[in-house]
Order: structure tokens, then C-alpha cells, then sequence
């Protein structure tokens, strides 16, 4: 019976006094992204398990951990998305959007779901905001899609996040340098967990990124890739840089960083904050140069970032960045009697109409009560109806800030009328803000 009344664990549940909060997050995000020239795109929660395990990579925690994967009445292996890129480039090739003009931009807001330990910042369903680019292998693509995730904490009112870079090679140059990360951890094998050991030999790099303490501490000498980087990464590297500084985005270069899935090449980036506990890593992202083509498109270049949401609250809350105030009702038309709650419901319904927000009586209280509510709700105006009122056919109209009453005609007039004033009254809240700005 618990069961009943509990969320599933790892699951959050948004409550309606908190879900202004997200819409305007992902507004801003999805916003910012548009200003980049980046459009939404919108793909299935749930895909073939094949998909991921081929793009996201088979030796990654991801597919090797965390994957949501059930058989459906038709015998098919499927899996909830535990990430969006995959999906992506599997609707980009689907629908031949390579064939138009490169490069492709897309973004998207997503729930994501991966089975791992609860704790502060880490869910089994949580949310990305993402953003993909298909076709440029220009270093001008690596900074504008940083550049965007900058722009998008610069909104938010974000300042404790720190840019960290690092290049992971290429399918020429990374041979080299996984040898040497072999040789480093064959020395150490036995101390290794068992998800690393069998790593060892497929992708040693994966164990610089494994979670367990005596693996990260063992990969702390590890060999760093910077150093085993072929010409043309080193030039792609040393470009990104230099337009990073052009830009005046600050950023460190950490090569111990190498994103947790398989797919990326080159470029490799974080936007870390120190406030918000141990999973201090808001935005990852990086080059994906090869996925396209293993994925049976023609080879193109890619790059991209996925932004968990709930550690952007998080960070959100801890350095205060604003949120705007919630939009409240504009009216509340109170009512006492029959007659008087008929006419309520009426010019309720009228200001609708017209766009505003606007709420009567649904609870039979007394105008006292009402009063209360209308309160409660934060409430612009408010307006009491009774027999009087309906005989002479006026009303008041009062401010609920500073209980200014305004004379209304209960007739045709009566939309426009309370329209004057709201106008009026946002002007007077802007001059208000005006002044305190300039004090
Ligand atoms: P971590 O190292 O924290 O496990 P990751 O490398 O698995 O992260 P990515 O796959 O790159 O994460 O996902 C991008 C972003 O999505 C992360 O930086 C984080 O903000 C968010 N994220 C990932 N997994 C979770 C989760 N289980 N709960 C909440 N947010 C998550
Ligand atoms: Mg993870």
C-alpha cells in the first residue's frame, strides 16, 4: 500500500509552486540555443537497446551499468534513453536531414533515465538540456557550442562554474597513447575493480573515468593524451583555445577529463561547479568525429553537450541566481448569492477571453474568505459582487497591493476598464523597479 503513495526511488517529482522555476529554465536554455540557430528537435523516450549500445559504447557505465532495458509484447529489446545524442544522429539519418545545408543544429529538453545510486545531483530520471551540430570539423564549431553553454549561465545569473577543456585524439593518434595507458595499468592490474580489469585490454581509457576510488587514485599518474596528440588534433586543439580567449571565455586545460561515453574524439569539455557536492559536473560534452559514419551515415564530423537540469538548480539556488516572479492572477471577482455568482462566472470567463488571468468562487466560502484566497493567491485586483452591485449595475475594483479603489461599470465597458488599470498598474510596478535600479 506504501508503495501506492511513494515516487519510485531516484525520481523527483515537480510540484506546482515549483514548476515556473523549470519552465523558465528551459525556456532561457532552448531560447539561447535559438539565438545559435539551433531549433528543437523532439525523438521517442524510448529506442531499439541496439542504438545505444553501438553509439553510447558497450564499454561505457552507461551500457554497462545503467540501462533502463525491457523486452516489449513483440519481443523487442528496448531501452529507455539514458542520454539524447544517439537519438539524434539516429533521427538525422532516418529522416536524410544530412542531405540539406550543413551544418544541422538541433536542441532538446529530455527526460533521461539511467539506473545508478541515488544521491544529491545523480537520479534515475533526470533531464538534459542538449544541443547537437552535424557536418563542421572547424574549431569554430567547438567554440561556439561552449560559447552557447557560457551564454546560457551568463542568463541564468551563474557564476561558480568553471570551463575545463582537454583533446582526446583522433583514431590516428589515440592508438598510441591507449598503448601506453595499457602498459600503465597492466602494472597495476590486480588493484583494479573488475569492470576495469576487463577494460584494460578493449578501452583503458574508460578507467580514468571509472567511480571507484582505488581506480581513480591508481589513474592519477596515469599518462595524459595531450602529448600523444597527432598534428592536426594539436592544430584543432591550439585553435579552440585561441578563439576561447578571442571570445573572453576562461578555461582551464584538464587532461584528466575524457567524458564517461565512448563516441567522442578531439575536443572534451565540463562546466564544473565546487558548490554543489560531489557531482559537481553541470555540462559535458564534446567531438564526436566518428559516430556518424560507424552509425552507417557518411562520415561527418560532430559536436555537441548535454546539461543536466537538476544540477543546474542546484547551482541556480546556491550562487542565488533570480527567477522571475511567478505570473499570479490578475483578477479575482468574488461573489455573495446566486445572482451575483452567476455574474461572477460571467465576466471570469470574459477575462479570460481577453487574455487575462482571472478566478471566481468555486468553493462556496463567505466574502470574507474569499478575501482570503484572493490573498493567498497573490491576487492583482479583486472585485466583490452582491445584490447591490447588481442593481446599480457598478462595482469596485480594488488594488490588493495598495488598496486603491477604482469606480466600474458592470456593462459592456467592464473588460476594458479593468484592462486601463492593469496596464496602469504595471507601469506604476515598472517605474517602481526603475527607481530602485537607479537608487
Ligand atoms: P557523471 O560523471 O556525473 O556520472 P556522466 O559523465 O555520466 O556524469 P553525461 O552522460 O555526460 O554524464 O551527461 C551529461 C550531464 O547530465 C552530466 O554532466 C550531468 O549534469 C547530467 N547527468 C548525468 N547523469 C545524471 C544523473 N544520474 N542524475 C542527474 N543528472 C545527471
Ligand atoms: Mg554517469
Amino acid at each position: 500500500m506504501a508503495l501506492l503513495t511513494k515516487a519510485p526511488r531516484g525520481t523527483q517529482d515537480v510540484l506546482p509552486s515549483q514548476s515556473s522555476r523549470w519552465q523558465y529554465v528551459e525556456a532561457t536554455l532552448l531560447n539561447t540555443a535559438r539565438l545559435f540557430g539551433f531549433k528543437e528537435i523532439r525523438f521517442p523516450t524510448f529506442e531499439h537497446t541496439e542504438l545505444f549500445i553501438r553509439s553510447v559504447g558497450d564499454t561505457t557505465d552507461v551500457v554497462q551499468k545503467e540501462m533502463y532495458t525491457f523486452t516489449d509484447k513483440g519481443d523487442r529489446s528496448i531501452t529507455l534513453r539514458p542520454e539524447g545524442t544517439a537519438s539524434v544522429v539516429r533521427t538525422a539519418l532516418e529522416h536524410g536531414l544530412l542531405n540539406d545545408a550543413l551544418p544541422m543544429k538541433a536542441s532538446y529538453v529530455i527526460p533521461c533515465f539511467r539506473y545508478e545510486k541515488p544521491q544529491a545531483g545523480r537520479l534515475r530520471e533526470f533531464h538534459q538540456f542538449g544541443v547537437e551540430m552535424f557536418g563542421s570539423q572547424s574549431p569554430n564549431a567547438d567554440a561556439e557550442v561552449i560559447g552557447l553553454v557560457k551564454n546560457c549561465f551568463d542568463t541564468l545569473g551563474i557564476t561558480d562554474i568553471a570551463l575545463e577543456i582537454n583533446s582526446i585524439g583522433c583514431p590516428e593518434c589515440r592508438p598510441k597513447y591507449l598503448k601506453a595507458l595499457r602498459e600503465y595499468f597492466a602494472a597495476r592490474q590486480e588493484e583494479l575493480c573488475p569492470t576495469c580489469q576487463e577494460r584494460l585490454e578493449k578501452n583503458p581509457m574508460r578507467i580514468l573515468d571509472c567511480k571507484s576510488p582505488v581506480c581513480h587514485d591508481i589513474a592519477k599518474d596515469a599518462p595524459t593524451g595531450l602529448e600523444y596528440l597527432c598534428q592536426e588534433c594539436k592544430e584543432h586543439f591550439e585553435g579552440l583555445k585561441k578563439r576561447l580567449e578571442l571570445m573572453g571565455i576562461e578555461y582551464t586545460v584538464n587532461p584528466r577529463i575524457v567524458r564517461g561515453l565512448d563516441y567522442y574524439t578531439k575536443t572534451v569539455f565540463e562546466f564544473i561547479s565546487q558548490n554543489i557536492g560531489a557531482q559537481g559536473t553541470v555540462c559535458g560534452g564534446g567531438r564526436y568525429d566518428g559516430l556518424i559514419g560507424q552509425m552507417g551515415g557518411a562520415p561527418t564530423p560532430a559536436i555537441g553537450f548535454a546539461m543536466g537540469l537538476e544540477r543546474l538548480l542546484l547551482v541556480m539556488d546556491q550562487c542565488g541566481a533570480e527567477f522571475p516572479p511567478e505570473q499570479g492572477c490578475d483578477v479575482y471577482i468574488g461573489s455573495m448569492g446566486e445572482a451575483a455568482s452567476l455574474k461572477a462566472v460571467e465576466l471570469t470567463a470574459r477575462l479570460r477571453e481577453e487574455g487575462f488571468s482571472a478566478e471566481c468562487d468555486l468553493m462556496n466560502r463567505s466574502v470574507k474568505a474569499q478575501m482570503k484566497y484572493a490573498d493567498k493567491i497573490g491576487a492583482r485586483y479583486s472585485v466583490i459582487l452582491g445584490e447591490n452591485e447588481l442593481s446599480t449595475g457598478a462595482c469596485q475594483l480594488k488594488n490588493m497591493k495598495n488598496r486603491e479603489i477604482t469606480e466600474l461599470k458592470l456593462d459592456d465597458s467592464f473588460v476594458d476598464a479593468v484592462y486601463q488599470q492593469i496596464m496602469h498598474s504595471c507601469y506604476m510596478d515598472l517605474e517602481d523597479s526603475v527607481e530602485k535600479m537607479e537608487l
